[in-house]
């Protein structure tokens, strides 16, 4: 039995950063991890292999839509659909081994295999019983499905089997309209599936401005990608080389069927918490299968906190990441916070799709006063030059005061856009204070700043 200060379970964006910064606070940590691998479904599965298939389309794309506007002309560019996947994987692995790294650069044990937790103060891994101060949940998600779909992960398939396909199937329904599915959609679309996405809701990415929404849907159908909302599926039938998707469409009931030789599934996530022995040890759960946590992370039982996925709010990497070190300042008795009011969440699409702070639709339920700033990309010279004009930037103020209260994008490089307001949010900066900063000609971010005299006396180039 070894003994620690802290032992984390699972090696996701939650977990390796709570591990490395407890490592780094003086606590003799360790990380259990089972999947084989670290970085969580975030490396292996998630993030970073979704933006290397993207990337890699991406450039398929600008190569059809752009190439010859700009004198590029030649060979035609063939997709080589296992060089594709074997890039992906050399991105996963290179990613997974720099954390094997960071852990022996800061002493963090690595135990493998699946933790459970027989008692407070102890974690069972394997055959070995290990004891801890303090115990971290990380055990982040998996995918959630909808009753009367069977999973095959070959046909059928989550984000999981959509980013290893055997080949590049001729067409495919996603079901769920929201950031994975339309990400997942838009590589296949771009590789020349015919993608067809069921949504239940009425518009696709339920919780975004409704605005950027309702854009960002023209332009995906520019791009091929066909949507049927309002649509309630109703179960997949698997045939021989396609299978059959048929859903009642909510404004008449009236029934249908697509057929596509890959249905793939992108109904959301549920937490992880299977195997660890929690009910036994009294920590109380959600009804939706959270683990429930205080303020500062811990469970009902002392001891035990826990993080990420694995708990309430938005299921991203970087909201992972945050109350992981801040979970680490908290059990090594210092001030851990993390401020929920300023989480963005982007859509690495092109052009990608960014947001932070409140929406309209929700301004205007709460019934606060706001002032939009509108600024378009067509009015961004670096945006014209290449070829990403569609999109705009919105920001939403105070209307007394003028304060930041939210700031939704959709154009290129919108999700490194976005974290200048986060920044400014974070000051509690007002718009005055964004379109008063010198902001460098011809960049994206010159489009934010005219959001920002937007909200003023006017932009310039509107
Ligand atoms: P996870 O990353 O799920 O890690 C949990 C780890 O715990 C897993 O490795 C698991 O094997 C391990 N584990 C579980 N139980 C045990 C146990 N008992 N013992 C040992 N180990 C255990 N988020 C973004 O912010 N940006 C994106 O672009 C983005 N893209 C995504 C794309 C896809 C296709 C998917 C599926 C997700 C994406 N996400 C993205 C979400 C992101 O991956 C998650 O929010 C994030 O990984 C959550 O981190 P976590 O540490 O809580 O959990």
């Amino acid at each position: 039995m070894a003994e620690f200060d802290v032992i984390v379970i699972g090696g996701g964006p939650g977990g390796y950063v709570c591990a490395i910064r407890c490592a780094q606070l003086g606590l003799k940590t360790a990380c259990v991890e089972g999947r084989g691998a670290l970085g969580g479904t975030c490396l292996n599965v998630g993030c970073i292999p979704s933006k290397a298939l993207l990337n890699a389309t991406h450039h398929l794309h600008e190569v059809h839509e752009n190439f010859e506007k700009m004198g590029l002309t030649g060979a035609k560019v063939k997709v080589d659909w296992a060089k594709m996947q074997s890039y992906k994987q050399d991105v996963i692995d290179g990613n997974t081994k720099g954390i094997e790294f960071l852990f022996k650069k800061n002493k963090v044990t690595y135990l493998q295999g699946w933790g459970s937790i027989p008692a407070a103060g102890q974690v069972k891994v394997g055959d070995e019983v290990h004891s801890a101060k303090a115990i971290v949940i990380a055990t982040g998600s998996e995918p959630a499905s909808l009753p009367g779909i069977e999973i095959d992960e070959d046909t059928v398939v989550t984000s999981t089997g959509a980013l290893s396909l055997p080949k590049i199937p001729k067409s495919m329904v996603v079901i769920g309209a929201g950031v994975i599915g339309l990400e997942m959609g838009s590589v296949y679309a771009r590789l020349g599936t015919e993608v067809t996405v069921v949504e239940y809701l009425d518009a696709i990415t339920p919780g975004m401005d409704g605005e950027v929404a309702k854009n960002f849907q023209k332009i995906l159908t520019k791009q091929g990608l066909k949507f049927v909302l309002g649509a309630a599926v109703q179960g997949v039938e698997k045939g021989k080389g396609k299978n059959t998707v048929t859903y009642k469409l909510r404004k008449d009931e009236s029934e249908a069927a697509i057929e596509a030789e890959v249905v793939l599934v992108a109904t959301g996530r549920k937490p992880y918490t299977a195997g660890l022995g929690l009910e036994a040890i009294g920590v109380e759960m959600l009804p939706r299968g959270q683990v429930k946590t205080d303020a500062h992370w811990a469970t009902s039982v002392k001891g035990i906190y826990a993080i990420g996925d694995a708990i309430v709010g938005p299921m991203l990497a970087h909201k992972a990441e945050d109350e992981g070190m801040a979970v680490a300042e908290v059990i090594a008795g210092k001030h851990g916070h993390v401020n929920y009011d300023v989480i963005p969440g982007v859509i690495y699409t092109t052009p990608e799709v960014a947001s932070v702070g409140k929406t309209e639709e929700v301004l205007k339920q709460e019934g606060r006063a706001y002032k939009v700033g509108k600024f378009s990309f067509m009015g961004n010279g670096r945006a014209k030059a290449v070829f990403q004009s569609e999109g705009f930037v919105k920001l939403i103020v105070d209307a007394g005061t003028d304060r930041i209260l939210g700031c939704h994008i959709i154009g290129p490089s919108a999700g490194e856009l976005i974290h200048e307001i986060c920044v400014a949010m974070e000051f509690g900066a007002s718009a005055q204070d964004v379109a008063l900063t010198c902001h460098a000609h011809p960049t994206f971010s010159e489009a934010v700043r005219e959001a920002a005299l937007a909200c003023g006396d006017g932009a310039i180039h509107a």
